[in-house]
């Protein structure tokens, strides 16, 4: 019988992660329980906005062949998940609240339209608990433990775009050390596999992208389009330690799913056309701009290229502003941005008018009292100012943070002209079923 299978909430802040326990829970159910995976694992970022996220806000969605009932299945998951996060995560010290949902494949395939809405819901939004709770009921899903659930039924619903995530784990008695990665290998998969692997390094600030900093079991995670490539630049990274185990997840990260629904309640991503009014760089070189509208968008300094075109917008300037809405205690309310577009570029400045006589630059006498020549001294009457043409160093276009955001699709990914390949996968499904066969973990 076919399932499927959603798992969220397992990591704390100290140890484990929800990716690393679902690849060992798989090969677990491979070795005790006869159970197949059918696909490759998801991994589902959530809304990016939630302030009590977990660490990357992500649930797993796995697909699989089990002999038995969903009850039986969610029993022997659940029980495996209290085992991981009491010894491995430690997560229950750490007020996590793990869960897990599952489906028969029958149903979900019925139900799916309704599936898909809770996931963009779960993307784009605030799911209360108890709201999970009865969606689960009213769609024959079973369920398992606490909070961790509204992740876990979010991430049965993903489908659409999707990329890949070739993530490394490290090896228990490493989880405490300092990773040691040769940057140079990092730069040598940017100049072998982009654009196929992307998001690798952080050439500005000379560090690798692809390492957490924690102590979680990640050694690095490479995002990228197509398998093959990902697997290219494993074998090119150097680094002093032995990896233990790794997966290929297909994922929603840079696809700009968060911008499907969008909202103007607080934690929504929001995108709308505005006019710059006003531009303030802080002290410290973050941006706000004020619109005609009143909106108040944020540009982090951190954001980078989006901050440093930012502080080039001018009063009367059209753009496309895409971030997320958050609450401020200065302002009430504010908008990050992570993207604008540039619609039109106010190009006229006001200046002084040029003296009739002679042709020389004037000075003003006072607000309302016009004009005097510099050269020849000839007053103008006028309180009319003139325009002139000025120079932008701003194109129209788009222009992105810098910084790292899971769902953010990169400017120059196409993601329709990149669909991943079928065969591709299926082939290295095999092969990664063979290497969940032979992993040897232990909780
Ligand atoms: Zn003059």
């Amino acid at each position: 019988m076919k399932y499927v299978i959603g798992i969220d909430d397992h990591d704390s802040y100290k140890f484990g992660c929800t990716t690393h326990f679902s690849v060992i829970l798989t090969s677990y159910l491979y070795k005790n329980h006869s159970t197949i995976l059918l696909d490759l694992p998801y991994l589902v970022r959530l809304n990016p906005n939630i302030p009590w996220k977990t660490r990357g806000n992500a649930s797993i969605k796995l697909i699989v062949e089990f002999n038995g009932t969903k009850k039986e299945l969610a029993d022997i998951i659940f029980s495996y998940s209290i085992e991981y996060v009491k010894d491995v995560s430690l997560a229950l010290e750490h007020g996590r609240k793990p869960g897990i949902a599952i489906m028969e494949y029958d149903k979900y395939i019925t139900l799916f339209d309704k599936l898909y809405d809770f996931y963009i819901k779960g993307i784009s939004d605030i799911i209360p608990i108890d709201y999970a709770k009865k969606f689960a009921e009213k769609n024959d899903i079973e369920l398992r433990g606490d909070r961790g659930i509204i992740g876990s039924i979010a991430g049965l619903g993903m489908s659409g775009d999707y990329t890949y995530e070739l993530i490394t784990y490290r090896k228990k008695e490493n989880w405490l050390k300092k990773r040691m990665i040769n940057k140079d290998s990092v730069k040598r998969v940017d100049e072998s596999t982009f654009p196929l692997t992307f998001a690798n390094y952080d050439y500005i600030n000379d560090t690798p992208l692809i390492t957490p900093h924690g102590t979680d079991p990640i050694l690095y995670g490479i995002r990228g389009a197509s398998i093959q490539h990902l697997i290219k630049a494993m074998e090119l990274i150097e680094s002093n330690e032995d990896i233990d185990f790794f997966a290929i997840f297909k994922t929603n990260q840079s696809t700009d799913i968060h911008f499907q629904k969008i909202g103007n309640r607080f934690y929504q991503e929001t995108k709308k056309v505005v006019q710059v009014k006003n531009v303030r760089i802080l002290e410290g070189g973050d941006v706000i701009v004020e619109t005609t509208d009143n909106d108040i968008l944020f540009v982090y300094k951190e954001t980078g290229e989006l901050n440093s075109a930012a502080k080039l917008l001018k009063k009367g300037d059209e753009i496309v502003a895409y971030g997320a809405v958050k609450p401020s205690i200065a302002y009430g309310k504010i908008i990050e941005l992570e993207r604008f577009e540039i619609l039109k570029l106010y190009d006229l400045e006001l200046v002084n008018p040029k003296c009739p006589r002679c042709g020389g630059s004037t000075n003003s006498l006072g607000k309302n009292k016009g004009y005097r020549c510099k050269k020849c001294k000839y007053i103008i009457n006028t309180t009319n100012k003139s325009t002139k043409n000025i120079m932008r160093n701003l194109s129209l276009g788009m222009y992105q943070t810098r910084s790292y955001r899971h769902l953010t699709k990169p400017i120059f990914l196409e993601l329709e002209n990149n669909k991943p390949s079928f065969y591709e996968e299926r082939k290295f499904l095999e092969m990664y079923r063979s290497t969940l066969y032979k992993l040897d973990y232990h909780l």
